[in-house]
């Protein structure tokens, strides 16, 4: 993977970047450029054919000085021990930003699910749960879904959980279905709350949300969710995309019949009434607002120049790259960084943990209301500190968190003593 693609050296670059704007202790700095725990697990799975297959799986425990780790598991291909690292520091960075209490952690399993049957992925789930059971718990590390994972797979990993400890125990895992304790409003979370920063960045940069042209790259359940929002805000969806290309359509689509083509063809090209087009020309099309909703590495040096969006909506975890990044900041492209404009669904997967622990539960419309303190209150801090110290939101959001998890470290004294004295 060339360098400037590693997503364990993106997330290590922007930190550094921040780390240096907030003059961190050196000792502090180091201690955050890396993980706290790596687990790799080999998860043997009899395949339908009545072979066994060998998967390898991981979960990477970045930070637990703020509460226990915390993030989604991912079903991919193309899954190595750097996106998941990458993954895993972006989602202390995420807990932090929101200032909820909770670390950050990632999963990944090495799978084409498109290529499995239903028995199989049940399988591989139950395999991932017994490998790492004793390595997860409501107060050690709560997973959640993340790409290519969804409740019914929460479900079985939690049902896993607790048939190896003999336990009832709901609070292991977030995102499950309601049936199983889940959350209201879990299933658009992530993409409520990158509307809540959009709303927010939009006033700030006086862009009118009743006509602003929007672009949506990926249409999985963030990219969706997102479309039909903006819609219902008044916005114009003029085009979309899913890993098979994207679609335009100047007078704005119908993001809910898209859908419904999409469900029936596995794709949205081809769209009645839309033009196709690629990837690169999507991200380059003329529109005010952007939101990158698919995976890692999308803007990059070589279309970062070409982005004519006013406002970029980080859905994804890490859609641009540090180059990117900064030629963003150059061109004064206002970008909301993914880990707080993507925070709804980690702030909505909190909820769900503390009602579970509780075994009380709340209304949609309680958890949506406190989604939306939590959030905005976040996008407030980040814009204030970005204006106050003249860095761009990304640098902004990263001191604010870093600052969070170093004291912590700090408040907990176990680090770098010296006659009692807490040195750092
Ligand atoms: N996978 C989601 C994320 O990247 C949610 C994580 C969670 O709910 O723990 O933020």
């Amino acid at each position: 993977m060339a360098e400037e693609l590693n997503p364990f050296k993106i997330a290590q670059q922007q930190l550094d970047k921040a780390a240096k704007k907030l003059n961190l202790d050196p000792k502090v700095h180091e201690k955050l450029r890396e993980p706290m725990r790596i687990h790799e697990v080999s998860i043997p799975v009899k395949m339908d054919n009545g072979e066994e297959k060998k998967f390898v799986g991981f979960r990477v425990q970045y930070n637990n000085a703020r509460g226990p780790y915390k993030g989604g598991i991912r079903f991919h291909p193309d899954e190595t021990l750097d996106t998941v690292k990458a993954l895993a520091a972006w989602m202390t960075w995420k807990t932090a930003v929101v200032n909820i209490p909770l670390g950050g952690g990632k999963g990944g399993v090495i799978c084409n699910t498109k290529e499995m049957s239903l028995g199989e992925i049940e399988r591989l789930s139950r395999g991932y749960a017994r490998a790492l059971a004793d390595k997860i718990g409501p107060h050690i590390d709560v997973p959640a879904p993340d790409v290519y994972t969804n409740p019914q797979i929460m479900a079985w990993i939690m049902d896993e959980y607790e048939k190896v400890t003999g336990k009832s125990c709901p609070a292991v895992i977030t995102g499950k279905p309601l049936e199983l304790g889940g959350s209201e409003g879990r299933g658009d979370a992530t993409a409520q709350g990158v509307i809540y920063t959009i709303r927010e960045a939009a006033n700030h940069l006086g862009i009118d949300l009743k006509n602003a042209r929007v672009v949506v790259q990926g249409y999985g359940n963030v990219g969706y969710f997102v479309a039909i929002k903006m819609k219902e805000l008044g916005s114009k969806v003029i085009a979309v995309s899913d890993s098979r290309g994207g679609i335009y359509s100047e007078d704005g689509l119908d993001p809910e019949k898209v859908f419904e083509f999409k469900k029936k063809n596995k794709t949205v090209v081809g769209y009645p009434g839309s033009k196709e087009i690629t990837n690169k020309e999507l991200l380059e099309l003329e529109c005010d607002i952007l939101v990158p909703a698919a995976l890692e590495n999308q803007i990059t040096h070589e279309n970062a120049d070409g982005i004519k969006a006013k406002l970029v909506a980080e859905a994804a975890n890490g859609p641009t790259t540090f180059e990117a990044g900064e030629i963003l900041t150059r061109r004064k492209v206002f970008t909301i960084p993914h880990f707080l404009c993507n925070s709804g669904g980690v702030i909505v997967s909190y909820f769900e943990w503390i009602q579970n622990l509780y075994g009380y539960y709340w209304t949609r419309e309680v958890v949506m209301e406190r989604m939306d303190k939590i959030i905005t209150k976040a996008f407030l801090d980040v814009l204030k500190m970005s204006l106050d110290e003249k860095v761009d939101m990304r640098t902004a959001a990263y001191m604010i968190s870093i600052k969070r998890v170093a004291d912590a470290i700090k408040l907990r004294g176990n680090f770098n003593q010296k006659n009692g004295d807490v040195i750092i």
